[in-house]
């Protein structure tokens, strides 16, 4: 079954220019996807759609089974802050808050009482015990990305967005980081849905999913890590 259904999906912003022409696609449960494709393609208009963050102009989001292009803003506000995880390029992390504290963030905007064990487990497990209370400023980037990857983790979501994510990491944190997104799908069981334009990123997927001029221009399994490492 399919996490995240994406049904003729339109995105027109002012201009006009046509950033989304109909897309329909699946992510199914458990499944790490790379959206690829050239600049200007529609890939972030995808992800921001697909994740709540924007609303597109015909065609409906399906996440869970629950159709999010139905939501009121504060309804789709809550239900994003509840199944969806991100990790942007740029980390995100929120420089006046500790490593713990930006972790612990998305539990707080839920509304749900943060689990001190398991928010230690979840920084054990990404190496970043011993930073939990250190500003992000302090950390490298690989490190500030993983944070960002324990903070989409945290919540439990359905599903997380990655939108280049290894896009301001040298080459040796960026497979740390891949190989951590690997690992969310893999040991956490959950889907992954990655926009990328570095092949090496996406060779860590399962799917590659192309998109050309706001279209589904085709899509092919990758091979694995292991058979790339
Ligand atoms: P990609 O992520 O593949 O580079 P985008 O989704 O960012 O592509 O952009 C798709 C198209 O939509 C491009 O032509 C881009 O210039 C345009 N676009 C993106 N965001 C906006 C916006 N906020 N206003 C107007 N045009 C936009
Ligand atoms: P906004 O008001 O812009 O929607 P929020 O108040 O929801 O932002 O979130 C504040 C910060 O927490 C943002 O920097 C956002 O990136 C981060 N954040 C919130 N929810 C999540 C999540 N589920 N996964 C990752 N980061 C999140």
């Amino acid at each position: 079954t399919d996490v995240v259904r994406l049904e003729s999906l339109r995105k027109i912003y002012e201009g006009p220019v046509t950033a989304l022409d109909g897309v329909t696609v699946g992510f199914p449960a458990g499944s790490f996807t790379a959206v690829m494709g050239p600049s200007g393609s529609g890939k972030s208009t995808l992800l921001q759609c697909a994740a709540g963050l924007d609303r597109p102009t015909a065609g409906r989001v399906f996440i869970d089974g629950a159709e999010l292009t139905a939501a009121g803003d504060t309804a789709m506000t809550k239900f994003r802050r509840r199944r969806v995880g991100f990790v942007f390029q740029d980390y995100n992390l929120l420089p006046a808050l500790t490593v713990e504290q930006n972790v612990r963030l998305p539990l707080r905007l839920a509304g749900r009482r943060p689990d001190p064990g398991a928010i230690s487990g979840v920084l054990t497990q990404l190496g970043l015990a011993d930073r939990r209370h250190d500003r992000p400023e302090s950390l490298s980037g690989g490190q500030r990305q993983r944070v960002a990857v324990a903070r989409a983790l945290v919540a439990e979501p359905a599903v997380i967005f990655a939108d280049e994510p290894t896009g301001a990491l040298d080459l040796r944190s960026a497979r740390e980081v891949l190989t951590l997104l690997r690992s969310v799908v893999d040991d956490h069981r959950r889907t992954v849905v990655m926009v990328t334009h570095d092949p090496v990123a996406a060779a860590y997927a399962d799917t590659v999913v192309f998109l050309a001029d706001g279209r589904l221009a085709g899509s092919l399994r990758a091979p694995t890590a292991e058979a790339v490492a």
